[in-house]
């Protein structure tokens, strides 16, 4: 027999989270809000960095307050931390309170039509089934509106109810100065004077850091936990996450003159090198990360020199700059530093005109996946 490689080393690179890290990110986020309970806010598969390995790392931090976006989200944390409290912050889905309830898990009641159905459920089982109610402020996205107001409290009356958390969500955090928030928050906490000794909740992370006023009961940082900027304008004191390398496939000379890629964008003015990277759309490339002759694209880093990328992003490659690069690092094999020390998510984000939200959701990919610095399981309940 000859020997084969093992098919986790065919995977076009790899994407290294680091537990340890999140978990400092949480006890800091829990440190700044000192006074209030510091919820994690775990959609989204984790923000892209896996549910059911960063849910337990939260726990034995200190998380006991966990939302996700959907009910089939919640369903697969409480397999994971069976004595944590979930929230669901789409909502109810229709039909679904039962399978809620029976999981023990908390929807966010978004609409006078989720509160009608699960107050209903909780009437005809004789049980207060928590759950909490979310009022817009603002943002008109998701919750009641302020003049839905009279007739949440006249069904939360007529079913004996008391919700377990009211919560709103501010439009503009990621800037702290603009207005809206200081609007926002003066218009959350008239509403929370119809709910007294009920734990309120409005900051995400931005508003998190943004300073003591938006605390108020609880915070629900998201973003940065996976070390993410959450404010624009100010230094990110998070500490990285998510680290991807990937190895190069071929290199090749490009003479002075001649373009690289699809559409034939990018001309070389003299005589180059590039690598070409066995990854594209399906891992997490965004096409805004490619670039032209008249605009520069993403940049990777190679043993600590800066590699930009040139040409269009293909589905499953991508070429990158390695002229500058000392002789014998760029060759077939070699580690390119997609993520890690040298390039954050937020330098990705910027160099494709988005934020580090999408970068980290986007990082599905065929990769293999390592978990490290795990600070070890403790009693999930
Ligand atoms: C996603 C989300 C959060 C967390 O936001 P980050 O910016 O990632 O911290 C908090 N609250 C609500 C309602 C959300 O949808």
């Amino acid at each position: 027999m000859t020997q084969h490689a093992q098919p986790a080393d065919l995977a076009p690179g790899r994407l290294t989270i680091d537990l340890g890290a999140i978990a400092r990110n949480w006890q800091a986020l829990n440190k700044i809000s000192a006074g209030a309970l510091t919820g994690a806010v775990i959609k989204s598969d984790a923000y892209g960095t896996g549910l059911r390995a960063v849910a337990p790392v939260l726990f034995a931090a200190g998380a006991r307050f966990f939302f996700v976006a959907t009910p089939d989200e919640a369903l697969s944390l409480r397999e994971a931390l069976p004595g944590s409290h979930i929230f669901v912050f789409n909502g109810l889905w229709p039909g679904a309170a039962a399978t809620y309830a029976r999981a023990r898990i908390m929807p966010v009641l978004n609409s006078i039509e989720m509160v009608e159905e699960w107050l209903g459920y909780c009437v005809e089982k004789g049980e207060a089934f928590p759950a909490a109610i979310h009022f817009d402020t603002g943002m008109n996205r998701l919750g009641h509106s302020v003049d839905e107001i009279p007739a949440v409290l006249a069904l939360l009356a007529r079913a004996g109810y008391a919700p377990q958390m009211i919560m709103s969500h501010l439009a503009c955090a990621d800037i702290p100065e603009h207005d809206k928030n200081r609007q926002q928050l003066s218009a959350f906490k008239s509403v929370a004077t119809h709910f007294p000794d009920i734990p309120a909740s409005i900051a995400n992370s931005a508003a998190t850091m943004a300073g003591r006023p938006y605390h108020l009961q609880l915070v629900r940082p998201g973003i940065a936990l996976f070390g993410g900027r959450a404010i624009m304008a100010r230094t990110n004191p998070m500490v990285p996450v998510v680290a991807l390398e990937v190895p190069i496939v071929q290199v090749r000379t490009v003479k002075g003159g001649e373009t690289v890629g699809y559409g034939a964008g990018h001309s070389f003015e003299r005589d180059g090198k590039i690598a070409i990277l066995p990854l594209g759309y399906g891992d997490g490339l965004l096409r805004a990360m490619g670039s032209a002759t008249t605009y520069t694209g993403a940049r990777f880093a190679l043993g600590g020199t800066r590699v930009p990328v040139v040409g269009r992003i293909s589905m499953d490659l991508v070429a990158i700059d390695v002229t500058e690069v000392p002789e014998g690092l760029a060759a077939p094999g070699r580690d390119v530093e997609i993520l890690g020390a040298n390039v954050g998510i937020d330098d990705l984000a910027d160099a494709a005109g988005t934020i580090g939200y999408e970068i980290l959701t986007a990082l599905q990919g065929r990769y293999r996946r390592f978990y490290v610095n795990d600070i070890g399981m403790t009693d999930t309940g």
